[in-house]
């Protein structure tokens, strides 16, 4: 068992900064600033495509083949359709949003100009005291909206404020890290998983280390909906994901595990590059503390890449996390699993 030291601060810390950075799906101008820095930091240079993903290009031992690692930037959120009589907000999801999750949460509305108006989503029946079906009420895009939290009783009142068609609602996050290790908060999905890929980029900066292959770094941030990775460099010959992993009856999992990813719901991964994840696993994590899944309503940006018709090998692998697009928690433990694991790949470790 070779164990990777970690850590544990920065992994934490960088987690934290990038879970307080709003980035609902396709809205990358705060995160793509604070990345860089975090980037920079540990002495790399940003760089960003078309389609707005962050790459890092770090030159291998062997320029035999380019590895690709992705962990994405982007969450779940809201985006504004539309205004009710009452100047509230008529929203779709961005990303599968589960809504009874997210009722009575305050968010903050990003409108077009990059301002933020703080707001809170209801249910159009919002209290059982006023409405006989406040608890029956099917909770969906019709029936629930965003509250500003402003003296707002019109449509004109709330587009006053700044907020169109097309504004993105950042749900707070609500981060708290136990003393024993327990993480709860939105969006460690996938914010946990893009610190633990810096995390393994830090340690090869520091220690002057190569990855074994010509190893491309990257960071999507249309994930959520399920495109981020329909594009990236040709170059690429394998392209693994850094995502969240279930928990639940199918799964040998709990919060301190890391799940190897080798199947979901749209295509079985690459067989030998998941033989070499798994392999990496054993070698790096004790037993008991990861497992192989099969996906449900779940899929990857790497396997996105599969669909958009890339030719590469996909994998994917990430800590098990409890009530995934809620209110999400997982274990320090399966962060410093996921960043081993991650360190382990980009090293060769699965050859
Ligand atoms: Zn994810």
């Amino acid at each position: 068992m070779q164990r990777f030291e970690t850590d544990t601060d920065y992994l934490l810390e960088v987690t934290r900064q990038l879970i307080a950075c709003d980035s609902p799906v396709g809205y990358y101008n705060r995160i793509h600033a604070l990345l860089k820095m975090l980037l920079a930091d540990i002495g790399y240079e940003m760089q960003v495509d078309n389609k707005a993903t962050a790459y890092v290009v770090v030159p291998g031992a062997s320029s035999e083949k380019t590895v690709g690692v992705n962990a994405h930037l982007d969450t779940i959120g809201l985006v504004v359709r539309g205004f009710n009589d009452d100047g509230t907000l008529r929203v779709r999801q961005l990303g599968g949003i589960n809504y009874h999750s997210i009722e009575g949460e305050t968010c903050h509305v990003i409108c077009r100009d990059g301002s933020s108006v703080n707001g809170q989503i209801i249910c159009n029946h919002h209290s059982i005291h006023v409405f006989e079906d406040a608890k029956t009420m099917e909770r969906t895009e019709d029936t629930m909206a965003v509250s500003l939290i402003a003296d707002v009783k019109s449509p004109a009142d709330a587009r006053k404020l700044g907020v169109s068609e097309g504004a993105v609602a950042a749900i707070d996050p609500h981060f708290i890290a136990y003393d024993n290790g327990y993480i709860i908060s939105r969006f460690l999905d996938d914010k946990a998983c893009v610190a633990a890929q810096l995390h393994t980029m830090k340690w090869l900066a520091q220690t002057g280390t190569q990855p074994a292959y010509d190893t491309l770094f990257a960071f999507p941030i249309y994930e959520e909906i399920g495109h981020g990775g329909a594009y990236l460099p040709t170059v690429v010959d394998e392209y693994v994901s850094l995502d969240i992993t279930l928990i639940g009856p199918d799964y040998a999992s709990e919060e301190h595990s890391v799940g190897v990813i080798v199947s979901d719901i749209r295509s079985p991964y690459d067989w030998n590059l998941s033989n070499r994840l798994i392999r990496c696993a054993e070698k790096v994590l004790e037993p008991g503390r990861w497992n192989q899944q099969v996906a449900f309503h779940f899929s990857t940006d790497a396997n996105a890449s599969y669909f958009a018709g890339n030719n590469l090998k996909s994998g994917a692998f990430g800590p098990a996390t409890l009530s995934t697009h809620g209110r999400e928690r997982t274990h320090m433990d399966a962060l410093v699993g996921t960043e081993n694991l991650c360190h382990a790949y980009v090293l060769g470790y699965g050859d």
